[in-house]
């Protein structure tokens, strides 16, 4: 049995819907089926997501929000023509997200939940309904209704683990099953969506649940390029990673899956493929738990840009019993959460997420450092970008940093930092942001330009 998820931009037109069902009838094992909302048709187009998300704020902010909800409408309108559907599956979605606006709570996200998983939702009784008038045997069903359990944190879904048993049950069903993905049910009934990109993190719950043979994840390019094509030109594709390999990218900015929607797939051991909705020929990306790393040690580069560090430097710090604990005590009372700490005898960087930083928390952080810890000196350092060397053959293989390095400064480019996490899977370069596509095309250079794939 397989679960086959398809992402926004596979499901965006009833053309792309039609390729989509072709997937689904070409192989008897796909028999569940998790879908996004309709996604971009073309680059000035917008995700119906994004839409929704209008929609929510305007009805928050002005109490009623007509133009937006037409645009969703417009969309779906469109999308159900297209398939020859029946006028009325319009009126009953228009209804539907009549009926979300009118949810009463004093809790905005969880208002916000209502609205953005109706893209899913709708799209996946829409793909049923089409598939139903073909003569095809298929159901849509409802998250809550699988027993997708979640925790109750709007816009932030976890898991909770007994609704592994609760899909298991999924296998006994007849016919195709289509699931929206992107939301779960919390244990009281209400509705909480996962982050944004969360259906890569439904499909891979799914079919853990399920226990899967094979999770298909369909997207848009035929395969995970072992660096970004609009930096790159024509990078080298990989045709086998890790599960490991793959989240360090995603985490590095690769934009193929949300970060954590892995975890559920490798923990039972479920292989994932990734594959092109547009070319479903190819082969894609084939996901494991474990590859040959002697041809290949390095398999992608990724990078991110919107990084700080707090530079923190104190004479003797090293000796200093709690020194670390009491500096990221003062971050956590921030509620900001770190990305790496490279640290030095006596001084030490703090690296996070810059989009959590107010003037105000980091005059705040700075004051505290200098008074409570008595910090010689501690700055922030603005603009920096992370780009990420990733692959799990590089702990036994001897040169992989230096190559790097040499790769960076032949470009003149100056390294801030270097991590190389304990698991030595990936290989982090902190670098000023205005030179992150020429550090990554020097990395490319150096480690893939001679390959002709990856596996
Ligand atoms: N539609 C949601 C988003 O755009 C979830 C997804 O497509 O994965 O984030």
């Amino acid at each position: 049995m397989k679960v086959a998820k398809f992402g926004g931009s596979s499901l965006a037109s009833a053309e792309q819907i039609k390729k989509v069902v072709d997937i689904i009838t070409s192989d008897t094992d796909r028999r569940i089926v998790v879908v996004s909302a309709p996604g971009k048709r073309s680059d000035e187009d917008t995700k119906v997501t994004d839409l929704l998300i209008r929609l929510g704020e305007a009805q928050l902010k002005n109490g009623h929000a007509e133009e937006e909800l037409a645009a969703v409408i417009e969309r779906y309108r469109t999308i159900t023509q297209g398939l020859s559907l029946n006028e009325d599956i319009v009126n009953t979605i228009e209804d539907d997200l009549r009926s979300r606006l009118a949810y009463q709570t004093s809790n905005d996200g969880q208002f916000m939940d209502q609205i953005k998983a109706s893209g899913e939702d709708n799209n996946a009784k829409v793909i049923a309904r089409y598939l139903q008038s073909l003569g095809i045997n298929a159901d849509y069903v409802s998250p809550e209704e699988a027993g997708l359990f979640v925790s109750d944190t709007p816009g932030n879904a976890q898991i909770l683990d007994e609704a592994y048993d609760h899909l298991y049950k999924l296998r006994e069903r007849k016919g195709i099953l289509i699931i929206p993905g992107f939301f779960g049910f919390s244990k009281e009934g209400r509705l909480v969506t996962f982050p944004r990109g969360g259906s890569d993190i439904t499909g891979s719950i799914v079919a853990a649940g399920i226990k899967a043979d094979l999770y298909e994840n369909f997207t848009d390019v035929d395969s995970v390029y072992a660096a970004n094509p609009k930096v790159v030109d024509k990078p080298v594709a990989i045709k086998r990673m890790t599960y490991r390999e793959m989240r360090e990218l995603s985490y590095a900015g690769f934009a193929v899956f949300h970060d954590e929607a892995l975890i559920p797939a490798f923990r039972k051991s479920i292989p994932v493929c990734v594959k092109n909705t547009n070319n479903p020929k190819t082969s894609g990306t084939m996901i494991i738990s474990k590859r040959e790393y002697s041809l290949n040690p390095v398999i992608g580069i990724a990078a991110d840009k919107g990084f700080s560090s707090i530079y923190v430097r104190k004479y003797l710090m090293n000796r200093e019993v709690g020194f670390g604990r009491r500096l990221l005590q003062i971050i956590e009372d921030e509620g900001i959460s770190y990305e790496h700490i490279p640290s030095g005898i006596d001084d030490t960087s703090v690296i996070l997420d810059e989009s959590q930083l107010t003037p105000d928390k980091e005059e705040r952080i700075i004051d505290r450092i200098m008074q409570e810890l008595d910090a010689d000196d501690a700055y922030f350092e603005k603009g920096l970008a992370m780009v990420m060397l990733v692959g799990e053959g590089m702990h036994e293989t001897v040169g992989i940093a230096a190559r790097a390095s040499t790769a960076l400064s032949e470009k003149g480019i100056n390294i801030e930092m270097i991590n190389q996490g304990s698991s030595e899977v990936s290989l982090a370069f902190g670098i000023k942001e205005k030179d992150v596509n020429e550090a990554i095309r020097s990395m490319y250079e150096e480690f893939f330009s001679t390959k002709e794939v990856l596996q």
